[in-house]
């Protein structure tokens, strides 16, 4: 059984969606992970972000694994390396291009297959698992996204202002959204949660009172 959770960055789909498989002893996959992955073999190898052809040639020969709670590039973690800022910005210029959503969209079903799980990204409900049993889309209103966000940073030790971050939650989305190949939108057929209001153990306990509704 597949649930899906897509939604723009700061809805709190990731937190939740960790919650509501831990809680109904599901698995997890965190698909943004495979693109943040992706981002740090493209500096790793001296490619330049925005040359789509050699970003493209280079992905299918990269081993992307997850491992317990790690996530491994060619044998290395890289669970803390791809959490940064820049590598997320990349990873939003790297997942616009075809080939690369290509095999992450290979890697995310393999992972996924046979499995009762929990997936989180931008087109879990839309392209990767259209016949999910349950689609979500979670979002927020950009202030308080940009709060949540302000405040994992902080909890990072990294200091930033409220209107750079707002900035950049706004460009993430745009580019997300209006991007050619499987844009951020709300799937076909998903329910739809505004999490503005909502502490992380509501939005969770909504998510399994629909899915004990169902099954
Ligand atoms: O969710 P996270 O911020 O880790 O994702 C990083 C970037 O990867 C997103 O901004 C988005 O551009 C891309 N992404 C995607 N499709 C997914 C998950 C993430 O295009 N399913």
């Amino acid at each position: 059984m597949v649930i899906t959770i897509d939604g723009p960055a700061g809805s709190g789909k990731s937190t939740t969606a960790k919650l509501v498989a831990q809680k109904l002893g599901f698995k997890y996959l965190d698909t943004g992970a495979t693109y943040r992955v992706v981002a740090v073999a493209v500096l790793k190898n001296n490619i330049s972000p925005s040359n789509e052809q050699e970003v493209e040639k280079l992905v299918p020969e990269l081993n992307i694994r997850f491992v317990d709670t790690k996530i491994l590039l060619n044998d290395e973690d890289v669970s803390s390396q791809i959490r940064t800022e820049e590598i997320g910005k990349l990873a939003s210029l790297c997942s616009t291009y075809k080939g690369v959503r290509e095999n992450m969209v290979k890697l995310q079903r393999k992972i996924a297959q046979n499995q009762s799980i929990v997936c989180e990204g931008r087109d879990m409900g839309t392209v990767v698992f259209p016949n999910a049993e349950i689609k979500i889309y979670m979002d927020a209103n950009v202030e308080t996204r940009a709060k949540r966000r302000q405040k994992e940073l902080s909890e990072k030790g990294i200091s930033e202002s409220f209107e750079s971050i707002i900035e950049s939650i706004k460009s993430r989305d745009t580019q997300d959204s209006t991007r050619k190949h499987s844009p951020l939108k709300i799937p076909d057929g998903a329910i739809v949660i505004d999490t503005t209001n909502l502490s992380i153990e509501e939005q969770a306990t909504k998510i399994i009172e629909i899915t004990k509704s169902i099954f």
